[in-house]
């Protein structure tokens, strides 16, 4: 079942790009699995899958192990400093930098592990209450500006997590909006061509189609979250 939505989910990346005069390959597919067990994770790896994103440092550092060590993983979930020192080295990409007072002690527990964290700026393009990082542009371009002055970090592109909505086209403008200001304001700020990690499973077509370069899909994999459970 996780490998036919698997299936389904990048028949559609792959219909979107098509679209959108984009090639597949431009599009990595993270599996969100937060909450989920390690035997369900492993049917995904089984079926291909080697990117998986984690929301929580005590359940990602719980499952790196229990996984084939060519996983890249990916931190996504809102990250405290005082959490920093377990993850840094441990995983390929940190999604979910929001502050520069974070940025800061990724960069310092790089500096000290002497590793690079690849990072992405979070950017509320929504301006959500509910959500981490701000929608106020010029904050962010500030911010950015700062962390990419910081030692053994890198700012690899930005990261948004768009309104939960029925009809993904009211997203599509806020994607629109991140692409533009990680080619234009942000652009001297991030190495190599912008990473873009945006679209959910409500929204990952409408984002792909304008221009995602990264998908974090949970509930379209392996079905609904029960939080109970935790
Ligand atoms: C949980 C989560 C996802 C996946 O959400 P689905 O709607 O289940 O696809 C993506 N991004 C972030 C930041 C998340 O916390």
């Amino acid at each position: 079942m996780i490998k036919d939505n698997i299936k389904f989910v990048k028949e559609n990346i792959k219909r979107a790009c098509e679209k959108a005069g984009r090639k597949t390959e431009e599009v990595t597919l993270i599996d969100v699995s937060k909450t989920k067990s390690i035997e369900m994770l492993k049917e995904a790896y089984d079926a291909g899958e080697r990117d998986f994103g984690e929301n929580y440092v005590q359940e990602l550092v719980d499952k790196i192990p229990q996984m084939p060590e060519d996983v890249r993983w990916h931190m996504i979930g809102h990250l405290q400093t005082n959490k920093v020192k377990y993850i840094v080295g441990k995983v390929s990409l940190i999604h979910s930098v929001d502050t520069l007072h974070l940025a800061q002690a990724i960069s310092k527990e790089s500096v000290k592990r002497d590793v690079t964290s690849d990072i992405l700026v979070e950017i509320n393009v929504a301006g959500e209450e509910s959500k981490f990082g701000t929608s106020d542009m010029s904050a962010n371009l500030e911010m950015i500006k700062e962390i990419s002055k910081l030692p053994n970090i890198v700012i690899k592109g930005l990261m948004t997590s768009a309104p939960y909505t029925e009809d993904p086209e009211t997203n599509r403008d806020y994607f629109k909006e991140l692409k533009a200001f990680a080619y234009n304001e942000a652009k001297e700020y991030i190495s190599g061509t912008p990473v873009l990690s945006m679209g959910m499973t409500g929204d990952y077509v409408v984002a792909v189609e304008e221009g995602a370069t990264m998908v974090r899909v949970g509930t379209g994999i392996f079905g609904e979250r029960d939080y109970s459970k935790k």
